[in-house]
């Protein structure tokens, strides 16, 4: 079994102050696989003081040479692409060749993006013309607190930490407990590249503990949080009295719009990506919004793919959906499932228990529900699970509306033939992103949610933003 008790503190592995060792479980097999550390107060303490050191030197290094790091990041990266694939697969349960393509591939391209955005980033530029001694300086915000979930794990953690270091701010990473493998081969690129001591830090350790005490902590001026809007929740209330700046990416329930002009393959685009990563990303289309001249083919055909889904182990080679993270999503996702069939949903494919073959495992059915209307359980709660909700409507006021009737406002989608139609949705629909026609968004494209799904952005120079205080300055001298 893996051991991997030591946090990275102060440019060194170290061991935790206090033995507390936690059990990693592959999904696959419910077999232990790891056992990591689960830091306390004093890990904590350790990790945001090393943090606090090494900011002021950080956040006057110029530019060019915190970009000249994250190049060095890159290139040690591609080196352990399929260490990181191997991590990521084992702990959280994505099939290998899908995690090395898009798990391990999202880091790549995150890093390969800032590196882009910070280059062209005007860290210190003039008011405009009307003022010549004004001078806006974009400065790091300071030390932060970075909280990751486990579903994109390399996503997430390159999201943050590579804006975070262009931008000059010092850092402590709390990867997700439930995967933390990939991010501590994180730390070990990190260290590779020879970054400054003390300006990245990572420590283990699970909400209660280690999130609670960055969240809390004196010394820490921000936190940038991924994961659930329960604990987004208490992320907010735990940091506002240090009144830290806070920005979050949390849930979604996104609709996807497919009006009877729609290209032949759009029910098989978006049941695919309802049910990528076993239905566990939060930009997910899960609630199918389908015109009603085109509703009963989209049903049949919806059901057909889910059907054709394979569905195995992490460790096998292929196109299939892995298990679900853990046994309480497991749980979690058998309920919603039986609570769709007890509200009265037509279930068309999958449904309870797991798929016919696989007796061990958190493998899930991939599952289609028909008729479901917005009030239903299943359409309102994010199931986080390879679950789709078809439901139909009949103009495109009600198509909006439907849309916009949830808590959440990350991600929506549109499929239509007719292009002022597809630009009017674009306008309307209330999330931070929205995807048409297939297209996904391109390198420098902000990630982020409206609503009860957060208000940070992610990625480009908006993710950078995130990161930078705006300072402006009267009486500057230019050239001097
Ligand atoms: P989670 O909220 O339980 O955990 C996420 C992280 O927060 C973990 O590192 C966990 O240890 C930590 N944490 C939990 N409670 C905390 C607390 N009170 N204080 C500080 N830290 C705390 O979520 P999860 O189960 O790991 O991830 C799934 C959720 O994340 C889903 O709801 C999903 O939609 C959301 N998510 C959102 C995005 C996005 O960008 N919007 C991306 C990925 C996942």
């Amino acid at each position: 079994m893996i051991g991997k008790r030591q946090f990275y503190i102060n440019g060194a592995w170290v061991k935790p102050s206090t033995a507390n060792d936690h059990v990693v479980i592959n999904p696959s097999t419910e077999e232990p696989c790891a056992i990591i550390s689960l830091g306390g107060q004093a890990d904590t303490d350790a990790a945001v003081a090393a943090a606090r050191a090494a900011f002021p030197a950080w956040m006057t290094t110029p530019p060019a040479e915190r970009i000249a790091f994250a190049e060095k990041i890159l290139e040690v990266y591609k080196t352990r692409t399929e260490d990181l694939a191997q991590a990521i697969s084992l702990e959280m349960g994505a099939p290998i060749d899908m995690s090395r393509e898009q798990q391990v591939g999202a880091g790549t391209w995150h890093i390969s993006n800032f590196i882009r955005a910070a280059r062209d980033f005007p860290f210190d530029e003039p008011l405009g013309d009307h003022a010549p001694n004004d001078r806006i300086i974009h400065e790091a915000v300071g030390v932060v607190g970075m909280i990751t979930p486990w579903n994109w794990p390399m996503n997430q953690v390159t999201l943050k930490v590579i804006a975070g270091l262009v931008a000059g701010c010092t850092m402590i990473l709390k990867p997700s407990e439930e995967s933390p493998l990939n991010a501590l081969i994180f730390a070990e690129i990190v260290d590779a590249a020879g970054l400054p001591k003390g300006v990245f830090n990572l420590v283990n350790g699970d909400g209660a503990g280690v999130g609670s005490q960055l969240t809390a902590h004196p010394d820490v001026d921000m936190i940038s949080f991924t994961g659930s809007s329960r604990a987004g929740r208490l992320i907010s209330k735990s940091a506002a009295d240090t009144l830290k700046r806070v920005s979050l990416e949390l849930g979604g329930k996104g609709a996807n719009l497919i009006f009877a002009d729609a290209d032949e393959k759009a029910v098989k685009r978006g049941v695919l990506h309802c049910m990528n990563n076993t239905g566990q990303s939060c930009n997910a289309p899960t609630r199918m919004l389908v015109e009603r001249g085109r509703y009963d083919r989209a049903v049949e055909e919806a059901a057909e793919v889910a059907r054709s889904i394979k569905v195995g182990p992490s460790s096998e080679s292929g196109r299939h959906i892995g298990p679900v993270v853990n046994e309480t999503q497991f749980n979690k996702i058998q309920d919603l499932i039986r609570q769709g069939i007890d509200e009265g949903a037509r279930l068309v494919a999958g449904g309870t228990g797991r798929p016919d073959g696989l007796n061990r495992g958190f493998f899930v059915k991939p599952t289609v529900f028909a008729d479901v209307n917005n009030d239903m359980t299943i359409a309102r709660e994010e199931i986080f699970g390879p679950v789709l909700s078809i439901i139909p409507f009949d103009t495109e006021e009600e198509g909006i509306a439907i849309a916009n009737d949830t808590p959440y406002g990350l991600t929506n989608y549109v499929q239509t033939g007719d292009p002022a139609r597809a630009n009017r949705l674009a306008r309307a629909l209330r999330s931070g992103m929205v995807e048409m026609n297939g297209k996904s968004r391109s390198a420098g494209s902000p990630f982020g949610g409206m609503k009860q799904s957060g208000h940070g952005r992610e990625g480009g120079k908006w993710g950078i933003e995130d990161f930078l205080e705006v300072k402006a300055v009267s009486g500057w001298t230019p050239d001097a």
